[in-house]
């Protein structure tokens, strides 16, 4: 049996919006892209119910049927696309190096380029009654989610400047927005604090944190208990918005590439490139502000165009493997 480790040109880790659009440019483009899935295939939007933002899609889109589309577009152009997840990378310092990927811990390839699109996990509070409504009410995306819940009362976690502009956003379209804050203060910048302070359906409650989450199929409210008295009270809603940070799925590339200190990887300019050539980064792994399908999608085409035009500058890529 031949022990060659396989060769690539383009490897695609991550297959959420950023990923397939990525796989669409590079498979165009001749470079033969093969990506690798993780463990959620489809990426957060298989975790949504409708997608009515997303331009092009009229009547909306459910996220698992968006997809499989974009799985369908990119393989039609040629991508390769693996179940498998990414264990561990080496990555190279040098122009038309090659980056030594290992999948399942097992199977090692080498890849002339690597974009890099694994992502990013909403955080969850972690409470039985949320994980049990989630989809049913309990959602970690307004943007998404808010406008089903358009003329209802609903309540949002965090204090952040996530959990201050999806409050506020919400506001524009609920009726009453409660945003529970666990600490006095908020974390948000000052200037975020006064929209929320100065909307009118938007209620701050301090030191208060969820209880339980009440409701069989859907929400149908919320237990909230004041963390300084223990007191405990009900408040009717429809909606549970979670804001409280997501965490970038990049432990793997930890220590090889430049990150902020919340683990967000580092692109250059305007651009995907990181600090290792050949290697780029699109989608909410590198995003922790607008983390919208679209913008993922948006960046996952640079990626591609990035690459094609690196690998157009280097070469030959050195035969690490002669
Ligand atoms: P953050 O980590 O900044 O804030 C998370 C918030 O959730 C904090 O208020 C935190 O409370 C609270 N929280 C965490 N865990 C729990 C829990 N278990 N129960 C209740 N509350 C909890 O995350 P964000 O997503 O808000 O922001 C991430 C980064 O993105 C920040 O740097 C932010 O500035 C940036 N951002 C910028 C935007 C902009 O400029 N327009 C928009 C959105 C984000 P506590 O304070 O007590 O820890």
């Amino acid at each position: 049996m031949s022990d060659k480790v396989e060769r690539i040109k383009c490897l695609i880790i991550g297959s959420g919006p950023a990923g397939y659009t990525a796989a669409i440019y590079a498979a165009r483009a001749d470079m033969k892209p093969v990506m690798y899935t993780g463990m959620e295939p489809g990426g957060q939007l298989t975790t949504t119910t409708e997608v009515d933002n997303f331009p092009g899609y009229p009547e909306g889109v459910d996220g698992p049927t968006m997809m499989v589309q974009l799985q369908q577009q990119a393989e039609r152009f040629g991508t390769e696309v693996r179940i498998g997840m990414v264990t561990k990378v080496n990555l190279s310092d040098k122009v038309g190096g090659i980056h030594e990927v290992e999948v399942d811990n097992t199977t090692k390839i080498e890849a002339e380029t690597v974009i890099i699109a694994t992502g990013a996990t909403a955080k969850y509070l972690g409470l039985p009654s949320e994980q049990k409504l989630r989809g049913g009410g309990v959602s970690a995306c307004a943007v998404c989610d808010g406008f089903f819940y358009k003329g209802q009362d609903v309540a949002i976690v965090g204090g952040g400047d996530t959990a201050a502009e999806e409050a506020t956003y919400l506001a524009n379209i609920c009726n009453k927005v409660t945003m529970l804050v666990r600490k006095g203060e908020m974390r948000a910048s000052k200037a975020m604090q006064h929209r929320v302070e100065n909307t009118p359906n938007l209620e701050v409650k301090y030191f208060t944190e969820v209880d339980e989450v009440l409701g069989e199929q859907v929400v149908e409210g919320l237990r909230v208990v004041n963390n300084q008295t223990g007191e405990k009270e009900e408040i009717a809603i429809t909606g549970l918005f979670i804001a409280i940070g997501h965490k970038p799925n990049t432990d793997i590339f930890k220590g090889q590439l430049d990150m902020d200190d919340t683990g967000y990887i580092i692109t250059h300019g305007k651009s995907t490139k990181t600090n290792k050539p050949g290697v780029f980064a699109s989608g909410d792994v590198q995003d922790k502000e607008y983390r919208q399908a679209i913008t993922a999608a948006g960046t996952g085409c640079m990626a591609a165009l990035d690459a094609e035009r690196y690998l157009a500058t280097v070469e030959s890529p050195e035969e690490v493997n002669a």
